[in-house]
């Protein structure tokens, strides 16, 4: 089935479920007062947004440099930096390492990443025994279910799924809290930390002129992800550079207040290869450089914009489709939400994932909310826009497009009664338009029909 068919199909489920968009309306209104109430911490705003944007603008109009620097780093210390032209290439030389070091055991913590490369269907191919170390995370792969949200990925699992998924798979009460939950899964996974061969992690930002990666987390579960494992490979996209350590200040809480409402988060690691005097921790530091489709973003002078994005997840937060049609899962790509509909086409391709550019009202509120003022909306249409121009309108919709052109230019046609108009519209849109929305009705009599009437014209 094509991507888009099993986005309609999930999203027509989601769309009638009116007690599951009741609960995901007031989990995001929340997620979004929160940032609301983050956004007070800044005196101004308007100028720390303006401040992101223009160093992220200086990092995608001069990536080629950055990137080296930060490879040149990384050596520099010790560390090794393996470019990844895409998915594959990633887990090759993960699967590389992972012979090389004869592991068995690996721990890795969230982030939007690994979803990206497949990293946990990927191992599950394999004997290698990987744990999950995020509450939220640790769930879904209990489940096998998909992250929902950027920023929380169970939002979707009700409270009693919760429970009875951690009853079956690791004895934890029924009548337990989520704080008594979340204590059974620290409980389960933290040998897990000690035994570790190797630990996985993402990373927010990489750091150009120091080698250095900055991870900002609230359980703590990276930094432990990488404490006792003797390899930690950070697994980050290129467009994850900033250039210095000092611009962390203003990123680290435009993340966090964007993202959960918070100052800052409560776990903001900067870690890196290992110096002559550590004496624990790892002794093998790897970044793997993810491209997979980002060379092709930046090579669009209009649309590089994109790679601004710090994935604080607040376009989601108040998104109206994803809110009433979303999740993660939904959309087919491996990221949603407004600024996942800009960046899927462009990495993975117009011809399947140009469906994602039309789930906007372009209402705006992404770009208002943004903290690095990307211009989400309007890339939005520019992708609309490529897509004619790659030639990949569907022949069916430039024959709805032609008829309704028609339609409209005929004032015979648009004096016709409304019985049939009604049945032409419906039968052009009825799969667009879904089976569980009533069709709109055009007015018995047009206005031109009207008009004449009023002025008594036969
Ligand atoms: S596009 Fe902006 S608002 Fe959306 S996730 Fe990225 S940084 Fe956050």
């Amino acid at each position: 089935m094509h991507a888009k068919e099993k986005f309609n199909k999930a999203a027509q489920e989601k769309i009638v479920d009116k007690d599951f968009r009741q609960k995901m309306g007031v989990v995001l209104d929340k997620l979004v007062q929160n940032q609301q109430h983050g956004a007070l911490e800044f005196s101004n705003l308007a100028i720390a947004k303006q401040r992101a944007a223009y160093t992220k603008w200086k990092v995608a109009e001069n990536l080629d440099k950055y990137l080296v620097d930060f490879e040149g780093s990384v050596i520099r210390k010790g560390g090794k930096v393996i470019w990844a032209y895409d998915a594959q290439n990633a887990l090759s030389e993960i699967d590389s390492i992972i012979a090389r070091l004869k592991a068995k055991k690996i721990v890795k913590s969230k982030a939007e990443i690994f979803d990206e490369i497949g990293l946990n269907k990927h191992f599950r191919s394999k004997s290698l025994k990987l744990t999950e170390t995020d509450f939220g995370e640790y769930i879904l792969d209990l489940m096998g279910e998909k992250s929902y949200h950027p920023i929380i990925p169970s939002l979707n699992q009700s409270v009693q799924a919760v429970g009875s998924i951690l009853n079956t798979k690791i004895k934890s009460s029924l009548e337990a809290n989520l704080d008594e939950w979340a204590s059974d899964v620290r409980a389960e996974i933290r040998p897990c930390f000690y035994e570790a061969d190797i630990g996985i992690s993402g990373a927010n930002f990489l750091i150009a002129d120091s080698g250095l990666v900055a991870i900002s987390e609230n359980q703590g579960n990276a930094r432990l992800s990488f404490a006792f494992a003797k390899t930690h490979i950070i697994i980050a996209s290129i467009d994850q550079i900033l250039p210095t350590i000092s611009d962390l200040e203003l990123f680290f809480s435009l993340l966090s207040t964007h993202a959960t409402g918070q100052q800052f988060a409560t776990y903001n690691t900067i870690t890196g290869p290992p110096t002559r005097d550590d004496k624990e921790g790892p002794t093998e530091f790897i970044v793997i450089l993810l491209d997979n489709g980002r060379s092709n973003i930046l090579a669009t002078q209009e649309q590089r914009q994109a790679l601004s994005c710090i994935q604080c997840g607040a376009c989601s937060n108040v998104c109206p489709i994803f809110k009433i049609a979303g999740g993660d899962a939904n959309y087919q790509s491996y990221r949603s939400g407004p600024i996942g509909q800009i960046v899927a086409p462009l990495q993975q391709g117009f011809q399947e994932y140009q469906y994602l550019s039309n789930l906007s009202t372009t209402c705006g509120k992404c770009t208002d909310v943004c903290p690095v003022n990307i211009d989400i909306h309007n890339h939005l249409l520019r992708n609309r826009h490529e897509n004619l121009v790659q030639g990949f309108e569907k022949t069916g919709e430039k024959f709805a497009w032609y008829t309704w052109k028609k339609f409209m230019l005929s004032r015979k046609t648009l004096n016709r009664p409304a019985a049939i108009k009604n049945f032409t519209l419906k039968q052009f849109y009825k799969s667009e338009w879904g089976e569980s929305r009533e069709f709109p009705k055009i007015a018995e009599k047009s206005f031109n029909q009207l008009w004449r009437e009023k002025i008594g014209i036969k």
